[in-house]
């Protein structure tokens, strides 16, 4: 039983940047944990606290620390709840309890009142069809009859979401205005992306499939049974609808939710979806908020205005007080992982915040992790599925071109024969098409065009990259080679590292068919605020014919006019040097091909490719996922990769590439003491690989060392994280050095 507890006092003081200590008195040490609230001296007056660590740790001369009074009587103010799982997330994750709390608490803005515009149609309903047909005659003023229709449609219309999600210039409002056609209401109050809109209570029958799913989580909610899901169930299944009628009736069982969807997906459709069925009980958080408007929402569910959080990763820290339900869709994609530390996984972290309220957790996805479905068939998660989409739409013909066998006619265009074809067809059809380039991240391996050789690790099966230096490195071992300059395998010249951008096939495509209208999106035509959803706008209004990108591509909207999938180079994510290589693969694949044939007329997908006979192609092209899991779980396996076993990375950086050299060592040296020092570590199987550079091994001039340690527990890892952090603390040769933990990452090193 811990002696002494670490108190940040009164949280809305904006004091998350320090803790005090305490002694515990005896009678209470049972009862004082993290996230409790206590009343404690300080200075002249008594005020209260919440208990952020307990610990046998003293920080000063015990004999000044004071004891704590008590603990606060009364009702569980929420704060406590996240403090509690800022600190499960610490010991997790690891890095600082103050890291922790600001990730799950907003810092207080000091927030003036804000002005919140609306606009209301000012036209009767016969003006108002005669004005828009006037503005759909004209190309100029598409923007105009968009707003129009919007407006005829909902009468008032929030204006900052007006200008965000509809992409209208405050200029166009401006001159609507005084035109007369609009008027624009001013008032005070939260910031509320969406407070005008009635709820219409507006949803779909079920069908017998969804209300299958629905009943045996609503069952077990009745009975008081939290468990956590996975709904698996092929795009188009009616997942988004199943997750309403959950919500709907978490809120009459007088309880919230909270919906993760990845920014990327939280389009203006997807948002009002949930609106059109909930009204203004639902609240949106994005990473465009300000820290003030974030607040507001956080200080909206604290005070009980809403039920409903909507958002990527952060918003699973929505302050309410009575959570009984959390959906994480898409919940395969990486940007669920944090990037920053803390490096928590919002699975894992609702999971345990839903333990901690009793509430249910509802994983969806088309293409699970590996690692939910592995839980799910280890009777952790409790599996549902939907396996035929609502409209009983077959799903497309998807054929694999070797582009190997391209090379040997004589093709050597990123365009197959086969795949121009079809685009030639879809032109002159006036239907669109997609081209798909699965990049993802920095692919700096080898591989060849003659017979798909690819140089890989002799010790992790993972890719090796390129370097500079002209040298191949395995950035799990740290193993090096020499860069062949003909096939090992087959003795081709046509060894090279894989390079092709979307500006290129831009290129290419627009030299091909010179008649095509042409949309390209990527990292570089989406940096501005909108661009994203303005290309997707563009492409769904039909004035292009060809879209071009990335990942991005593949997420979002539904396009009904597309029949025609083309994904260049599926290799390209398959021989990243992260063990995760053929997972991403599949996924992409899956969803890219999903974007074919969603309308009335059928698709196709070409999938073309240097090693067509790769599990991962081969089963996406099946739309089989059970084959690509028992497959990939066997690899897995093999190399006691997650999530058969665990991997922690330990990170180190410093922008002196000595001091670094000798700190990796250091831990390196003392996680191998520790290893045989530590009694509950005795009997383990645990593989301590490094220390190696990491993938990118130096970043603005700071270089980056890489150790990793894999093991069946998770808890050892924690364990031997703890130990180092202790370790490095006051240890005055990491004066230089920092050093980060990554818990099974989603993306390489
Ligand atoms: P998912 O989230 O699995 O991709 P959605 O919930 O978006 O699927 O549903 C796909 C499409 O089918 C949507 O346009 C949705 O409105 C429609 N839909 C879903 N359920 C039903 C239903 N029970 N009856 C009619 N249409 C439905
Ligand atoms: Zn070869
Ligand atoms: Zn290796």
């Amino acid at each position: 039983m811990a002696k002494y507890a670490n108190v940040i006092v009164d949280i809305s003081h904006e004091k998350l940047d320090k803790t005090f200590q305490y002694l515990i008195p005896e009678e209470l040490q049972s009862e004082v944990k993290e996230g409790v609230l206590v009343e404690i001296p300080f200075g002249h007056r008594n005020i209260t606290g919440y208990v952020v660590e307990v610990t046998d740790e003293v920080e000063f001369e015990e004999s000044r620390l004071k004891p704590l009074h008590n603990i606060k009587k009364g009702s569980v103010p929420i704060e406590s709840q996240l403090i509690a799982l800022a600190a499960w997330m610490r010991r997790n994750y690891g890095g600082t309890m103050n890291q922790a709390l600001k990730t799950v608490i907003p810092i207080k803005q000091k927030t003036k009142a804000i002005e919140r515009k609306t606009l209301r149609l000012l036209l009767s309903r016969e003006e108002a069809i005669h004005t828009l047909a006037k503005y759909e005659e004209n190309k100029r003023t598409v923007a105009r009859a968009k707003l129009l229709r919007e407006l005829m449609e909902e009468m008032e219309l929030d204006y900052t979401l007006v200008t965000q999600k509809l992409h209208i210039s405050p200029a166009i409002i401006k001159s609507l205005e005084k035109e007369q056609i609009l008027a624009i209401d001013v008032s005070t109050e939260y910031r509320n992306p969406v407070n005008h809109l009635e709820s219409k209570g507006y949803h779909l029958t079920l069908n017998e499939r969804q209300q299958a799913v629905v009943d045996q989580v609503t069952e077990n909610m009745d009975e008081g049974i939290s468990k956590t899901y996975l709904l698996k169930g092929v795009t188009g299944s009616g997942k988004t609808e199943v997750y309403m009628e959950l919500i709907a009736h978490t809120i009459a069982m007088g309880k919230q939710a909270i919906v993760l969807i990845p920014e990327i997906a939280l389009t203006y459709q997807t948002v009002m979806r949930f609106y059109n069925r909930f009204g203004d009980k639902v609240s949106i958080m994005n990473s465009r908020l300000s820290p003030g408007e974030r607040y507001d929402q956080y200080l909206r569910a604290k005070n009980g205005d809403i039920d409903i959080m909507i958002g990527p990763r952060s918003a699973l820290f929505a302050p309410f007080s009575n959570l009984g339900l959390i959906i994480i869709d898409e919940e395969h994609e990486t940007s669920y992982k944090s990037e920053t530390v803390p490096r928590y996984h919002a699975r894992e972290t609702a999971i345990e915040r839903a333990r901690m309220n009793h509430a249910s957790v509802v994983l969806g996805s088309a293409t699970p992790s590996l690692d939910s479905y592995y839980a799910a068939k280890q009777g952790e998660y409790e599996l549902l599925e939907l396996t035929q989409r609502v409209q009983e739409k077959p799903l497309p013909t998807c054929e694999v071109i070797d582009l190997r066998e391209e090379l040997k006619n004589g093709n050597r265009s990123i365009l197959s024969e086969k795949l121009q074809m079809l685009m030639e067809d879809r032109l002159n059809k006036k239907q669109q098409m997609m081209l798909f380039l699965n990049r993802r991240g920095v692919a700096g391996f080898m591989s060849c065009r003659s017979c798909g050789y690819v140089v890989k690790c002799p010790h992790c099966d993972v890719s090796l990259s390129q370097h500079n230096n002209g040298r191949m490195v395995c950035h799990y071992c740290g193993y090096e080679e020499p860069a062949p300059t003909k096939c090992p395998s087959c003795g081709s010249k046509y060894i090279s590292g894989f390079k092709a951008g979307t500006q290129k096939i831009e290129q290419i495509v627009k030299e091909r068919f010179p008649q095509a209208r042409v949309l390209r999106m990527d990292f570089d035509t989406t940096r501005t605020k909108d661009s994203y959803e303005e290309i997707l706008q563009t492409f769904a209004n039909q004035e292009a014919d060809v879209l071009i990108g990335t990942q991005m591509i593949v997420k979002g909207h539904d396009f009904p006019n597309v029949t025609l999938v083309g994904i260049l180079a599926a290799d390209m994510s398959l021989h990243v040097s992260d063990f995760h290589a053929a997972e991403r693969t599949f996924q992409l694949l899956t969803q890219a091909a999903g974007r074919a044939g969603r309308g009335d007329e059928p698709g196709d997908v070409i999938i073309q490719t240097y090693n067509p006979e790769h599990y991962a192609i081969l089963t996406a092209q099946e739309q089989d996922y059970e084959s690509f899991y028992e497959q990939e779980v066997t690899y897995r396996m093999l190399m006691s990769y997650p999530p058969i076993w665990n991997l922690l990375v330990i990170m180190c950086t410093s922008e002196q590439e000595g001091q670094l050299e000798f700190a990796t060592k250091k831990v390196f040296g003392h996680l191998e003491k520790t290893l045989k020092t530590e009694e509950r570590l005795q009997g383990e199987r645990i593989q301590l690989i490094g220390p190696a550079n990491a993938t990118i091994s130096k970043v603005n001039d700071v270089y980056r060392k890489v150790i990793y340690i894999k093991t069946k527990e998770y808890q050892n890892l924690v364990l031997l994280k703890e130990q180092m952090e202790w370790y490095i603390r006051d240890n005055k040769d990491f004066q230089n050095v920092s050093v980060q933990f990554d818990f099974n990452p989603m993306n390489g090193f």
